[in-house]
């Protein structure tokens, strides 16, 4: 694909974003940048400080110490914290929760702002978040939204963290989904709510390879539609 492109992928947890956004990425040849990963490193790094990160004065000074960087390899993102590779710890449900509660902190979203505008800025990127469409990449050329069944997402969650070994009830992860998603949409800072343009797309019914064909669908809909 000649020109450069920016696809916005926004939605609550366990809707599938990051599936969606890297069969994108995989097929139209975009890079893709899960902003979520950012959330959850500086909730790692207070987790690890032992602040509460509902506190914002504790968490906005720890901000100075924080060293984030993506890298891509074959494997996918990596996220890097002060020189250490964490993409896999902060897959827990305890860094889901602390990337919820920092991710509410003005500081700590204008701290993440640049790296994600500078990822935006290179274009060729499909980005997955809360606030791409809205706040990251209000010109992105396409804006798509997921959405999911609170049941259905916290299954789809329930699945994943049991393939890592965490002993969760599915009941407590519905729970927990709930909470965030409330959380997440009623921030005052970059709300989780979908960009006026955006194009939702309820997969509750629909498996990965469903989803995808119907994105790709409205993807090149729209590129043909700007050319
Ligand atoms: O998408 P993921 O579950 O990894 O995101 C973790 C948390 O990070 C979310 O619950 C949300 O609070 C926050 N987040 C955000 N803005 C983004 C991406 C994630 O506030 N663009």
């Amino acid at each position: 694909m000649s020109q450069k492109i920016k696809v916005a992928v926004d939605g609550p947890s366990g809707s599938g974003k990051s599936t969606l956004a890297k069969k994108i990425a995989g097929e139209l040849g975009l890079v893709y940048v899960d902003t979520g990963a950012l959330y959850r490193a500086v909730g790692l790094y207070a987790a690890r400080a032992g602040v509460d990160p509902a506190v914002s004065s504790q968490v906005t000074a720890l901000l100075p110490q924080i060293q984030l960087s993506l890298g891509y390899t074959k494997e996918g993102q990596r996220v890097v914290l002060n020189g250490e590779d964490v993409s896999a710890q902060i897959r827990t449900s305890q860094a889901a929760v602390y990337a919820s509660k920092v991710s509410a902190i003005p500081a700590v979203r204008k701290f993440l702002l640049e790296i994600q505008k500078k990822m935006a800025s290179e274009g060729n990127v499909v980005m997955d978040g809360r606030d791409i469409g809205t706040v990251i990449m209000p010109d992105a050329d396409v804006k798509l939204f997921l959405e999911a069944s609170p049941a259905q997402r916290a299954h789809r969650r329930y699945l994943e963290l049991q393939a890592k070994g965490e002993r969760v009830t599915e009941e407590e992860v519905l729970d927990a989904v709930l909470q965030r998603d409330r959380a997440d949409s009623t921030r005052e800072i970059a709300p989780a709510v979908p960009a006026e343009d955006a194009i939702f797309i309820d997969n509750s019914q629909l498996d990965a390879e469903q989803t995808l064909s119907r994105a790709l669908e409205i993807i090149r809909e729209k590129l043909r539609r700007l050319r």
